[in-house]
């Protein structure tokens, strides 16, 4: 089987563990946790990183830092993993659910900004809101949907404009950047995530990103259950047991010290499946807009033929899967708001499957898929 995208551990990842082992820092203290997190900072070119158990985790305390609560609005590509609407729903708040661009599978800026213009008031308080039901919109939480990017300074002047706090769901984007700016450093806060499938893992894991010492230093306090005190138990506000523990961060550092070349390895396998796959059948690609380096996590086109195609290459030891589900479709968020034009997104989502997209794969793995994909059309 050519899997799609598992763990490759092949730097100091032994070491770093063995040393938690052999020393006995496994938990929740340690120097790994502080280390990974300055490593994360010092790459993103951010200047402050914070550990969180995993990517879902880190959406959550982003989102109450912005103050999103009960009742709230939190506006969220329709397209994108249940955890980004989950972690909305923690708070209180109600996903409002956007169109997707058929071109980039982003967020449609466009859409957005028409929505924003036509749909919502702006209130005394400052605070923004949407007109059909007066609810308070509190913030934007772009996905930036498998390593790709919006513009994201239109993106943060529109919010800014109408006075909305932005949260980047930048959990598949590790690497990707817009104009040279690393994702999830645009917003108030950015998160990452570092489960088993993404460009590095950490088994599981997160870290959120923020440019303000005062948000760093809550985001601090919240994950790790709100202690005022280091010596004695005293806790000032309901926390959580969201830290990410040594032992995990130990591999973090290995993973993150392997990042620069995973990121061009991805990158080149880009490149591959878009010069060989390009004509085969009615395959099409994302795309990615000028000024945006993908990190070219996972590798996923489009065709009309998508079931079809993905049972054939999963049969052939090929490992395929299709994308998520629109988030307008769940139960859960089916009496969400749906802003959408001609529903874009449920139209990607029915003709988009990934392929295999892993870092240990070679140009003779990437020849096999393509091969693969060849024969399903031939
Ligand atoms: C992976 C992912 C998450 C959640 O990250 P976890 O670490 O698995 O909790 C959230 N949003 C998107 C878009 C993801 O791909």
């Amino acid at each position: 089987m050519i899997p799609l995208s598992i763990p490759h551990l092949s730097g100091n990842e032994w070491n770093y563990v063995k040393e938690c082992l052999d020393t006995g820092w496994v938990s929740s203290a340690g120097a790994f946790v502080e280390r990974f997190e300055s490593e994360v900072a010092k790459y993103v070119e951010s200047p402050y990183a914070i550990a969180a158990i995993n990517g879902t985790g880190a959406l959550h305390i982003a989102l109450q830092l912005m103050d999103v609560q009960q009742g709230d609005y939190v506006i969220v590509p329709d397209l994108t993993f249940v955890a980004s609407c989950n972690a909305i729903r923690y708070t209180g708040a109600d996903p409002l659910l956007m169109d997707i661009d058929p071109e980039t599978w982003q967020l449609d800026l466009d859409l957005l900004e028409n929505f924003l213009q036509e749909q919502t008031i702006r209130n005394q308080d400052g605070t923004c809101r949407f007109r059909r039901d007066d609810r308070i919109i509190r913030a934007i939480m772009p996905v930036h949907v498998l390593g790709n990017m919006v513009d994201m300074h239109r993106l943060m002047a529109l919010a800014r404009k109408h006075g909305l706090a932005v949260v980047e769901d930048a959990t598949e984007a590790l690497g990707s950047t817009c104009q040279g700016q690393h994702a999830g450093t645009f917003g108030d806060m950015g998160c990452f995530s570092f489960n088993g499938n993404k460009i590095i893992t950490t088994g599981g894991g997160g870290m959120i990103v923020t440019n303000d010492q005062k948000l760093a230093k809550r985001a601090k306090h919240l994950t790790t259950q709100a202690k005022v005190s280091t010596e004695e138990y005293i806790h000032d506000e309901i926390g959580y047991n969201y830290r990410l523990v040594n032992i995990l961060a130990a591999i973090g550092v290995a993973q993150m010290e392997q990042l620069p070349s995973f990121v061009l390895h991805k990158q080149e396998m880009d490149a591959y499946y878009r010069r060989h796959l390009a004509g085969v059948g009615d395959i099409e690609f994302q795309q990615i807009s000028s000024g945006i380096s993908s990190n070219g996590w996972l590798f996923t086109v489009r065709t009309r033929r998508m079931r079809e195609l993905l049972h054939f290459l999963n049969e052939q030891g090929v490992q395929s899967r299709p994308f998520w589900m629109p988030m307008h479709q769940l139960p859960m968020f089916a009496s969400s708001p749906y802003i959408q034009t001609g529903n874009q997104a449920d139209q990607v989502y029915q003709t988009a499957l990934s392929i295999p997209s892993s870092t240990q794969l070679q140009e003779t793995d990437w020849a096999r898929v393509v091969e693969t994909i060849r024969s399903f059309f031939n």
